[in-house]
């Protein structure tokens, strides 16, 4: 079997007989991995293996470390309008390659095309945002700290960074990191989810052709045994993570007991509150679309509608109704507006999950347990599914469920609705849909997570501001991209001056 980058997998050779073993990228190559152990790629909607990907260790981890190591000092001594440069032409690239990038998430990952496009985008717009660098990595001063003397600051790169990625959003999550990392003169390795790589090729395609120096930009395939060499690694300065709070809590302190920098974004479980004065077409559509785009795979997902006294009668039906015009099948298919789950596995856990529900007592009213596909019978696919009579203590309404399942829960009033929105652990994003500013307002003040959405479902925070939950959604302090990227990636010295 024959080593290859994701070209042939891409190129309509769909099928098992045509499977190829996926390259790292190292010091501006494609090379093999070492890894004795290798992964399936496939594609959710048809179950058909796509790829096999490595599942790299320690060995490939360094060789993509030595090689980072080894540009760095050029690429730190590169002044930034010139670091810019590769950027520049990445940015093209990715302009010029949007549709195959978008088609690529969607086969490996299911969503439809159009979410595959918005998040493809979004990618783009870190590139962007990166590109004001000699503007964003300014340093400040002030004249006379004490007579005769002068202060001021210099923002350096720190060595060689990484990135651990999820499935949900193959393309765009590592663009949250890479292009601030690099364009602030850092050296970078990203390590996507072994269950969908092939987007990430596609990127790295792009970036090779750039021209960004060797070693510059690195991507190593792997799962677990990369994860933590990357955490070991005294290489590696600091580390960018997404996925899910467990996992993000272990990097965090592994990462940090090695002395490094850490952001590790994690779970959620996001809160729609509906006031009783909410415009309830728009909220039942807006939370629909909300719910179970993507399949309900995405952090910024919400899982509960948290109805607030007569809300409750006024949403109920229009949820349900909103979920039917829903249309289940394969990404790429026009007219489709919701694709499969990730894995079979997957699959599973999210009928696991809605078992649970039915044996805590919750309302099944709505039941996509018995979907199938007509075109692929073997995708795997899980219909809209809405639970009402949801309490904040079952299980479906505490952990993160992470597919389209929709849960109700009822508030007598606002202060309850607060309530229940505080006293859960996690907190990436919440709404709350209402037509009075003194709601909104008290809401924002009151509760804690931090992307917070008025009478919007998803609140995802552009590229240039930052993007990251609260409490047991996030572990570190300073977020993903836009300003606190820059901060993230670099280091703050101070130089106090006196000439005599
Ligand atoms: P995951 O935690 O299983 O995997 C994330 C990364 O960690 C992958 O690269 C994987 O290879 C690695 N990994 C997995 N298990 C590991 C382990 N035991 N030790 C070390 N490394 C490990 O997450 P996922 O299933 O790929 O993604 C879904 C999760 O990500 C959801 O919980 C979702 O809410 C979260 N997410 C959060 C955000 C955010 O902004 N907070 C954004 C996207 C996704």
């Amino acid at each position: 079997m024959s080593a290859t980058r994701g070209q042939a997998v891409i190129n309509g050779a769909d099928t098992a007989t045509a499977v190829h073993t996926l390259q790292n990228y190292i010091g501006g190559r494609w090379v093999d991995s070492g890894a004795a152990r290798f992964g399936e790629v496939r594609n959710p909607a048809s179950d058909t293996l796509l790829a096999r990907v490595p599942l790299g260790g320690a060995a490939d981890i360094d060789h993509a470390v030595q090689a980072a190591l080894k540009a760095y000092p050029a690429w730190r001594a590169t002044p930034p309008v010139q670091r810019l440069r590769p950027l520049f032409k990445l940015k093209n690239l990715l302009e010029d390659r949007f549709e195959d990038i978008a088609r690529t998430v969607t086969m490996e990952h299911g969503k439809t095309l159009d979410e595959s496009r918005s998040s493809v985008r979004r990618a783009i717009d870190n590139v962007d945002n990166a590109l004001a660098i000699p503007q964003l990595m300014q340093g400040t001063s002030l004249e006379d700290i004490a007579t005769g003397i002068d202060c001021h600051t210099v923002r350096q790169p720190l060595g060689v960074f990484a990135a651990i990625t999820p499935f949900n959003f193959p393309a765009m999550v590592p663009m949250w990191f890479l292009p601030y990392a690099v364009a602030c003169g850092n050296a970078f390795i990203v390590k996507p989810s072994e269950r969908v790589p092939l987007s990430q090729i596609r990127i790295f395609e792009a970036i090779h052709d750039a021209g960004f120096p060797e070693g510059v930009v690195n991507l190593v395939h792997g799962a677990k045994d990369a994860v933590d060499a990357i955490l070991d690694h005294p290489g590696i300065a600091g580390v960018s993570f997404v996925g899910s709070s467990p996992v993000a809590h272990y990097v965090y302190k592994r990462g940090a007991e090695k002395g490094k920098r850490v952001q590790a974004l994690g779970g959620a479980k996001n809160f729609v509150v509906v006031m009783p004065d909410a415009d309830m077409n728009r909220a039942a559509a807006i939370s629909t679309e909300s719910c179970f785009g993507c399949a309900g795979e995405r952090c910024l997902a919400n899982s509960v509608v948290l109805a607030v006294g007569d809300a409750y009668q006024a949403i109920r039906d229009k949820l349900v109704a909103e979920a039917k015009k829903l249309r289940v099948g394969g990404g790429d298919e026009a007219g489709v507006t919701m694709g499969p789950l990730i894995t079979k596995q997957h699959r599973e856990r999210v009928l696991g999950y809605i078992e649970k529900g039915l044996a805590e007592g919750a309302k099944l009213i709505l039941d996509g347990r018995a979907y199938k596909d007509a075109k692929h019978p073997e995708g795997y696919f899980v219909g809209p599914s809405i639970f009402d009579e949801v309490t904040p203590e079952m299980v479906i309404g505490r952990e993160e469920i992470f597919g389209p399942v929709l849960c109700i829960m009822r508030a007598k009033d606002f202060d309850e609705a607060v309530e229940i929105v505080r006293r859960h652990e996690l907190g990436n994003a919440t709404s709350i849909f209402t037509s009075s500013g003194k709601w909104a307002r008290e809401y924002r003040y009151r509760v804690e997570p931090s992307m917070l959405g008025v009478n919007i479902g998803v609140a995802a925070p552009m590229a240039y501001f930052p993007f990251g939950g609260a409490k047991g959604s996030f572990f570190g302090d300073l977020k993903a991209h836009g300003r606190d990227g820059v901060e993230f990636y670099t280091d703050k010295k101070v130089v106090i001056t006196r000439w005599l």
